[in-house]
């Protein structure tokens, strides 16, 4: 029995399932999973001492590649001055001020600790800052494990939501309405006679594997949401700081009126943030009236993590660099599935992707339920077998980070024609 295996057995004595968060426990593509000894760069090294090349990078955040020397220098310099100080600090404000600088729909911005986290609060002060309870998300797209975003679609004519966990109330569920991606009939006829404090989106959805919000849909959406003074929320908590330096916002060219971030922003440290306009954010105590606080927020060392990682990921045609490692790889998938004639197609940007055995446009959630996962799932074990780590789950997107190699690359898709060949 592998290290590996041992520690799951050990782990499912001790914590639910084994893991701190579900999809680790690989249960969706029927294997256990590795247990993590090491990481530098972009490979992971298992208990067992076995290699893999990363596309997962810690689900975005590890875009400089895992255990980046200057960000360790940057860390470890920063964590001798103290951990945590309950108190204001310097780094808070130089990331705050960064950010801004990127973001120019962000005026202003809080931290908090994970995504979950800037989501929950964001919809919190869309709600307090317009004095509505119902808010707008959309099928497929996932915004962290608050109570009002477990909620699916209501059956029928119902415009109100479901709980899509046991434990979420159906009172809460019913302040939720949750329609089909890029479908802009579907706002239109919800959101003119329901009073929506705000609308949740991911511009870029990297959570029902990689699927881009239509230009039109997404400006209609700004449009709809100004002209019913309802909050547009961009959720970026993936795609910001990594599909772009700017995010998803800035390759659509739209500005939210607020915009979530998290992942890269912490540089592989819990971090998340929730800014925008000015008038809204003021709303947040202790200035206004609606309630949020944290008390490890803003701690020196994650604010300096994601410092050093901004610094870094602003070099000179950097995400140029990183976008074309990406297309290399779609591209290079893209034509050899042609080649074997394979349903497939790959698609990216930034440093992230998506692979989908299917020739069909993918636009939304209802699309990319008809998919068959036997083929994904065969596919992630070949690939993991000959030590190349995708996203275990078909609905995960893919991350490359700027530590990953041509000869990675080459050899991901030599390992790629292989599977097709014994397929
Ligand atoms: C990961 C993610 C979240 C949740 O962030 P956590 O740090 O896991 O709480 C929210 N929204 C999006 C778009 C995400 O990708």
């Amino acid at each position: 029995m592998t290290i590996s295996k041992k520690l799951y057995i050990k782990g499912k004595k001790y914590i639910p399932g084994g893991v701190n968060s579900p999809v680790r426990a690989f249960k969706s593509v029927g294997l256990t999973p590795f247990f993590v000894k090491n990481a530098k760069g972009q490979y992971i090294f298992d208990e067992d001492n076995k290699k893999y090349i990363d596309y997962v990078g810690s689900w975005g955040a590890q875009i400089l590649g895992h255990a980046d020397n200057r960000i360790l220098k940057n860390i470890s310099k920063t964590i001798k001055k103290g951990i945590t100080f309950g108190a204001p600090c310097k780094n808070e404000i130089l990331l705050a001020k960064e950010i801004i600088e990127i973001f120019p729909a962000i005026e202003k911005i809080r931290m908090v600790n994970s995504g979950t986290e800037a989501t929950m609060s964001a919809i919190r002060l869309a709600r307090g800052y317009t004095n509505r309870d119902k808010i707008i998300k959309f099928n497929g797209c996932y915004h962290g494990h608050g109570d009002s975003f477990l909620i699916k679609a209501g059956s029928g004519s119902a415009t109100f939501g479901k709980p899509d966990s046991k434990g979420v109330t159906k009172s809460l569920a019913k302040d939720t309405i949750s329609l089909p991606y890029n479908n802009i009939d579907k706002v239109k006829s919800i959101i003119k006679n329901n009073n929506i404090a705000c609308v949740i989106i991911e511009p870029i959805a990297g959570n029902m594997n990689f699927v881009r919000s239509n230009p039109s849909f997404l400006k209609e959406l700004r449009a709809l949401c100004s002209r019913y003074k309802t909050v547009l929320i961009f959720d970026e908590v993936m795609t910001g700081l990594r599909v772009a330096k700017a995010g998803a916002q800035n390759i659509y060219n739209i500005k939210p009126d607020l915009v979530t971030l998290g992942k890269v922003l912490g540089g592989g440290f819990p971090v998340g943030a929730f800014g925008g306009k000015k008038i809204i954010m003021d709303k947040l105590a202790p200035d206004g009236d609606v309630y949020q606080a944290g008390t490890l927020s803003g701690n020196p060392v994650a604010m300096a993590a994601g410092l050093k990682t901004i610094e870094l990921i602003s070099a000179p045609r950097y995400f140029t660099k990183l976008h074309n490692k990406t297309m290399y790889l779609v591209n290079g998938m893209n034509n050899i599935a042609k080649k074997f004639n394979k349903d497939f197609y790959a698609d990216g940007e930034g440093g992230m992707f998506g692979i989908f055995f299917t020739d069909n446009q993918i636009n939304n959630f209802e699309d990319m339920r008809k998919l068959d996962s036997s083929i994904f799932v065969n596919f992630f074990q070949f690939m993991l077998h000959h030590g190349i780590f995708f996203a275990p789950s078909m609905f995960e997107a893919g991350f490359i980070s700027s530590a990953h190699t041509k000869k990675d690359l080459d050899f991901t898709l030599k390992v790629f024609k292989k599977w097709l060949e014994s397929n």
